[in-house]
């Protein structure tokens, strides 16, 4: 009997060539040192750069705790760590980003946690090394989940986690197409925890989120975790309907007892602009929802999968 395997870390990897060399050189020996056993599952989510032809040969080295996940196309950080998480085979699983942003060191400390009950182990950035704006908006992005979702988290966009097999297990139950993994693994979760972990600035290479794709995540996390958007606009609705049914009813009383009046067009105009932009908002809103329904109901496959590299149990030595 081969000793239990304890721990998956799932890197997704997208265009990453200039980094891999040194995540190599700082995770394996990070890893070692843990002393159980391990596997490292890469996947590489369809890197135009020399990054798969770096993965296999690290997989050459290393093919004893080394696989990779070779995905057909760019299909996203969350669903690249979604097909991480179906090959992945680990007691626990901690999810970390290519970069070298946060420390693999820091892996045994989310391994602490799970040794103290705990069946998810989220993370904190010490200090954030991002440009400014992105701390603004991460701020900002923070207090509103906090708000309409259930989901209690310091820092939302730390990937460096841990999960336990259970939660890994009911995520990969899951189907949806478009999400937030640390959010969906939250809600699985029985006795989440978090930890400050280290952050530093990207090793090599340039941030694969652009502004565009950064508000499209937290679309993501918005509608897909919460109805409250929508419950919202319909408050909004309710109350801008009884102050205009106010406001006609005043108008109406002043015109019988003062006679019509000319001024106030402009008013008006702003009035109603501001119920325009109210209603494209909610016609925006509702497109946000009609959207994942529309793309749940098709069922494509999430990612589509080019070739694994792994050694089958078994296979050599
Ligand atoms: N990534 C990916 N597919 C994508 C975009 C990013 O697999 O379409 C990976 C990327 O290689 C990295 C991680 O997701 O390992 C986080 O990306 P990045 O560091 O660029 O994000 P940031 O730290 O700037 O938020
Ligand atoms: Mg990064």
């Amino acid at each position: 009997m081969p000793a239990p395997l304890v721990l998956s870390v799932v890197i997704p990897v997208y265009n990453e060539e200039a980094v891999l060399p040194a995540l190599f050189a700082r995770l394996y020996p990070a890893l070692d040192a843990l002393g159980v056993r391990y596997e490292v599952v890469f996947v590489d989510d369809g890197s135009r750069d020399q990054s798969a032809r770096l993965l296999s040969e690290q997989f050459e080295r290393r093919p004893d705790v080394t696989r990779v996940v070779l995905l057909n196309g760019n299909f996203g950080q969350h669903r690249a760590i979604l097909a991480g998480f179906e090959y992945s085979r680990g007691e626990r699983v901690v999810t970390l980003d290519a970069d070298l942003q946060n420390p693999p060191e820091d892996i045994a400390a989310l391994l602490a946690q799970m040794d103290a009950g705990h069946d998810y182990v989220g993370s904190i950035r010490r200090q954030r090394n991002d440009s400014w704006w992105r701390h603004v908006a991460s701020r900002a992005m923070n207090r509103l989940r906090e708000r309409i979702t259930r989901i209690r988290m310091t820092d939302q966009g730390c990937m460096m986690r841990a999960y336990s097999r259970r939660i890994i297990d009911t995520i990969n139950q899951c189907n949806e197409m478009n999400t937030f993994i640390p959010a969906l693994a939250y809600q699985f979760a029985q006795n989440p925890t978090e930890i400050v972990v280290g952050h530093e600035e990207r090793q090599a290479g340039e941030s694969k989120y652009s502004l565009y794709s950064l508000i499209r995540l937290n679309f993501d996390l918005m509608t897909g975790f919460s109805l409250v958007p929508l419950q919202l606009f319909s408050m909004v609705g309710i109350i801008v309907s009884l102050l205009s049914g106010l406001l006609v009813i005043y108008m109406g009383g002043r015109r019988l007892i003062l006679g019509p009046e000319e001024g106030g067009l402009f008013t008006l105009f702003a009035i109603a602009f501001l119920l325009i932009g109210i209603v494209l908002f909610g016609i925006g809103l509702l497109g946000e929802y009609i959207g994942r329904i529309y793309q749940e109901v098709r069922q494509r496959p999430r990612y589509v999968i080019a070739a694994v590299l792994e050694r089958q149990p078994g296979e050599g030595a």
